[in-house]
Order: structure tokens, then C-alpha cells, then sequence
């Protein structure tokens, strides 16, 4: 992941996987890089296509078509040349310097700040892991479904009547039953256009410690709404969603600091109840 190749006239460098364009494609555009159809294409065969989008599953969603239209333009503007591929440091210097090397690897963890802020936040690990899971658009919505080519019967949202496919962002964000329960904890937020834009400005809008605890598990709840319908057949309630979620930060009301204890304690018992 450190080393950078030189682009040649060779077909060894991969488009998604090598660092020969300031990181790994497949980590800067993972929403894209989901509908890929080929993850070891070389940038030699991406740059020789004629129209790129057939490297991808399509229908693509419009977050990924924005990426698409981001990657095609980097595309275009990469040339390759006569001379071999070649593996180089970063560096000017050819030399392996350990020094470097430490500086180099600090550098690449450059997460957005509320990737920190869930690690950070004291929500239980298996919530953590959930959002990071939503945020790298790996959540079992049916869209990821028919992208892994498992057959369903529809791929619709199982929350609404809207007949609209079920993406990440769809069931989490955009769905009538997902507006109807921020909506109850939180009023005149503006919107996102992606998961992590969703995430960042709604726990912005809680302005408050707590507030990435609030909205990790207000989704996780969201999707336990929709299991339960799914699997069990229970119609999804609001009511039901805030009853969750409520008892769900009580749990966690004795790990936060003391100082704001009686602050969380109050939003709860103010938005919840
Ligand atoms: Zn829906």
C-alpha cells in the first residue's frame, strides 16, 4: 500500500488495488469500487476502454455515478508511457529509510473526523461496528443483494410503499419511516448527499457529547425496524423505534462522564419519552 508504482506501457499495475494515484482507489471510492465487476483490472485495460462504464455493474446508484464521473476524468488525464512499470517509495530518494517510511504510513490515516468520533464515542462495540459497516456500504440492504447476484423475489424498501430500491442511503435517510423518526428527535437539519455527509451532519445537529451515540443507534434501530417487519412480520412503529432507542442510551447513560451525565439524561427524557 506504500510502495508507488511508476506507470508504464505494462500491464502489472491494478487500477483498484495499487497506490499510483495518492492511495488505493478502491479505499478512496469504496462506494464505486462496490460495483465494480472486475476488482484486479489493470489501469492499462481501464485506460484502453472506450466507454469505462462497462467495468461496472449498472444501474449505479447516484452517489457512485458521481464518483463514476470523478474516475473517468483521472482516467483521461493518466498517460501511460513506453518505458516498464516500476516500483518506487514515495520519496525522491530510491534508498529504504525506516524514517520515512513511519512518516509515510502516519499520513495515510487520515480518516474523515467522525470516523473518529465513533470509535470515540461510548456506544457498544457491535454498534461501532455497525455504522462502520454502513459507511463503507456494506449493510445487507437488497441493492447490495443484487449486487452480489442473490436472487430476490424484489429489491424493494421493505419500510415504505414508495416501490423504491433499497439502498443504504434510501433505508437509513431518504425512506418515510427513517424522516418521520429523526424528524422526532431533530427538526430543521439539512441533508447530506451521502452516508457519511448523513451521519456527520446529524450528529452535528444534536450539537452535544452524546450526539454520535444518538445517531449510531438510532440507525441501528432503524434496521431492527426493518428486520422485524422482514422477519417477523411486525409492522414498523415510530412509537416502537423511540422506545428502542431510549432504553438503548439509558444503557449507556452510567459510561458517559459525569459532568455531562444529567445533560444526556435530560435530552433523553426531553426527545424520548
Ligand atoms: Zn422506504
Amino acid at each position: 500500500e506504500v510502495v508507488v508504482p511508476n506507470i508504464g506501457s505494462r500491464d502489472i499495475v491494478m487500477f483498484w488495488q495499487d497506490n499510483w494515484l495518492s492511495g488505493s482507489l478502491s479505499v478512496r471510492f469504496p462506494e464505486l469500487f462496490s460495483f465494480s465487476k472486475n476488482e484486479f483490472i489493470s489501469v492499462k485495460s481501464m485506460k484502453m476502454t472506450e466507454d469505462p462504464i462497462e467495468h461496472f455493474h449498472t444501474p449505479l446508484s447516484i452517489q457512485a455515478y458521481e464518483l463514476f464521473q470523478q474516475l473517468s476524468k483521472i482516467v483521461q488525464n493518466t498517460a501511460l508511457t513506453n518505458a516498464h512499470d516500476k516500483w518506487c517509495y514515495p520519496w525522491q530518494n530510491p534508498e529504504y529509510s525506516s524514517i520515512k517510511m513511519y512518516h509515510q504510513l502516519q499520513e495515510q490515516e487520515k480518516a474523515p473526523p467522525s470516523f473518529a468520533k465513533i470509535w470515540k464515542c461510548t456506544a457498544m462495540l457491535r454498534y461501532k461496528i455497525f455504522i462502520w459497516l454502513l459507511l463503507h456500504d456494506r449493510v445487507n440492504v437488497r441493492n447490495l443483494l443484487h449486487r452480489k447476484k442473490i436472487i430476490l423475489p424484489n429489491y424493494k424498501c421493505e419500510l415504505c410503499n414508495c416501490s423504491t430500491e433499497e439502498t443504504t442511503l434510501h433505508v437509513f435517510w431518504d425512506c418515510p419511516f427513517a424522516l418521520s423518526c429523526w424528524d422526532s428527535i431533530t427538526q430543521d437539519r439539512k441533508r447530506g448527499v451521502n452516508v457519511l455527509d448523513e451521519i456527520t451532519i446529524m450528529a452535528e445537529s444534536f450539537s452535544s457529547h452524546f450526539s454520535m451515540n444518538i445517531v449510531i443507534m438510532g440507525s441501528w434501530h432503524i434496521w431492527m425496524q426493518r428486520n422485524s417487519k422482514l422477519f417477523q412480520a411486525k409492522t414498523p412503529s415510530l412509537q416502537s423505534w423511540r422506545t428502542q432507542l431510549r432504553n438503548d442510551l439509558l444503557l449507556i447513560l452510567h459510561r458517559t462522564k459525569v459532568k455531562h451525565r444529567e445533560t444526556f439524561k435530560e435530552w433523553i427524557d426531553s426527545y424520548l419519552t
